[in-house]
């Protein structure tokens, strides 16, 4: 039998925070994640505008027998909408937000809920940037705490090793502060632990000393895929650790809101980043240049501009997704991802992505949390759009069907940033990374307030 809890002393919290209850006017815009597809139905939403409201929310929620969903932007709210949420208080960052650079330390601080366009544009003023990944409006707090995948990942590694402290509100409503010296442990535990710790109100991290990068996308028709895929993995088993890219086979429906170039098109994209010199980068690139692109825009950007190369969806967006990690891909395995997305399939996904991982990404850092690397040389990304329930349940099997298809290349490891589904989390760390990893949330979560899309 369930229980209706008691959320009265979240409505009588003394700093006044914006607190949305079932009924309410606000709940369903509250409760609303940046992919449309979940429908999480939470006890509450609080929506805090400064740390204080933060300790107040979670001290009421864990007095009132709640629990606690950090939630920044919603990007991965796939995995907690899988849960029942009737007993949680999802807290909700995105009004408590801000970055501060130090250009001497080259590093930024960044508030809670802060968006990665925000932190580029601020170090852009300073000619850096930062291991931001492909969207503009993913949040720092989720990306880095699940590891985070940047296109200067091969280079620089996984951007939860560029976070240099954290404050972080615990289950009792305490502000901790974590780094190599304060809390140590559980500085390690939450690079990689993602929210299963506390709701994070502030992230120090290095920034890159790039103000400009050679980055963008090469784009072929779909009918080209068995040239351009085996030559693509061909190339990145030799591509240099300054190259980071991405090979995806897109279909998009005819929609005038498109370019020409993708509107109801089939399509093969490279694209990703080169931290060469332009000459360099274009020797480098030659290789698939000479499959002659229809759309070439690989040049010199300016470092924000990287944030756009990607195409993804300029908003919220209903989606639903699958992924694996692959190994190394011979023949057989190219062959088999040509069945599954190549020319003449009707696939539903909206792209199929190949992710190259390896250099920095694959390499354990000793100063690093408890992920700081992935094991693996491609993640595989299957995602389809899913404007309604119906589309979602095909969505889902489409992506899994690519995923299973390539189970004799897939590794037992998975990405958490890229993963859409409730899964055994111990498939993201090490297995002693993961026993500690537990060990470190009894300690920092005794009560077990906090409930992370990904949970331990
Ligand atoms: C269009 C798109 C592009 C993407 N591109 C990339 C990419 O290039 N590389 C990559 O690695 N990933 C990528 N992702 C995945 C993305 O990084 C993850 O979904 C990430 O978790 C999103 O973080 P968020 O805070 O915006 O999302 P949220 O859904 O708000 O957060 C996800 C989880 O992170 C934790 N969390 C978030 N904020 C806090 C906080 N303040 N305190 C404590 N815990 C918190 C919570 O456990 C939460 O459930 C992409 C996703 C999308 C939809």
């Amino acid at each position: 039998m369930t229980t209706t809890p008691d959320i009265a002393p979240l409505t009588r919290l003394a700093s006044g925070c914006e607190v949305h209850l079932p009924g309410s006017a606000g709940y369903d815009a509250a409760r609303t994640p940046w992919n449309l597809a979940v429908d999480q139905r939470p006890a509450a939403v609080a929506v805090p505008r400064t740390v204080e409201q933060v300790q107040d929310v979670v001290r009421a929620a864990a007095a009132a027998g709640l629990r606690v969903a950090p939630q920044s932007t919603g990007h991965g709210a796939a995995a907690l909408g899988e849960l029942e949420l009737g007993g949680v208080v999802i807290v909700r960052l995105s009004e408590l937000t801000g970055v501060t650079v130090d250009a001497d330390t080259r590093t930024a601080r960044v508030v809670g809920g802060t968006l990665w366009q925000d932190v580029v544009a601020a170090a852009s003023s300073y000619g850096m940037t930062a291991l931001h990944g492909s969207a503009p409006d993913v949040a720092v707090a989720g990306f880095v705490l699940g590891g985070g995948l940047s296109f200067y990942g091969r280079q620089h590694g996984l951007a939860a090793n560029a976070v240099t402290a954290i404050e972080i509100v615990t289950g009792e409503g305490a502000l901790r502060r974590a780094s190599a010296t304060e809390s140590p442990d559980l500085f390690w535990a939450v690079r990689g632990g993602g929210g299963n710790f506390g709701v994070v109100v502030a992230i120090e991290l290095e920034l890159l000393p790039h103000a400009d990068v050679y980055a963008g996308m090469l784009l072929w028709d779909r009918e080209r895929a068995p040239e351009v895929v085996p030559a693509w993995v061909a190339w990145t088993r030799t591509a240099p650790e300054s190259a980071t890219t991405s090979l995806r086979v897109m279909s998009f429906p005819p929609l005038p809101e498109l370019p020409p170039f993708l509107s109801g098109r089939d399509l093969v994209v490279i694209d990703g980043a080169v931290l060469e010199s332009d000459d360099d980068a274009a020797a480098l690139l030659a290789p698939l240049r000479a499959l002659a692109p229809e759309m070439d825009t690989f040049g010199r950007i300016p470092a924000t501009a990287l944030l756009e190369v990607h195409m993804d969806p300029p908003g919220p967006s209903p989606a639903v997704a699958d992924h694996s990690v692959l190994g190394s891909l011979d023949a057989a395995g190219v062959e088999v991802f040509l069945e599954q997305v190549g020319p003449g399939t009707r696939t539903g996904l909206l792209a199929a992505e190949l992710r190259h991982l390896g250099g920095a990404l694959a390499r354990p850092d000793a100063r690093g949390g408890a992920l700081s690397a992935i094991p693996g040389e491609y993640a595989l990304f299957c995602v389809a759009m899913a404007p309604e329930p119906q589309a979602a349940v095909a969505g889902r099997a489409a992506a899994f069907g690519v995923v299973r298809a390539l189970s004799a290349w897939s590794r037992a490891n998975l990405v958490p940033t890229f993963t859409e589904t409730r899964v055994d989390s111990s498939r993201f760390y090490d297995g002693e990374d993961w026993a500690a990893l537990c060990r470190a949330r009894d300690v920092a979560d005794p009560n077990r307030v906090f409930v992370a899309n990904h949970g331990l």
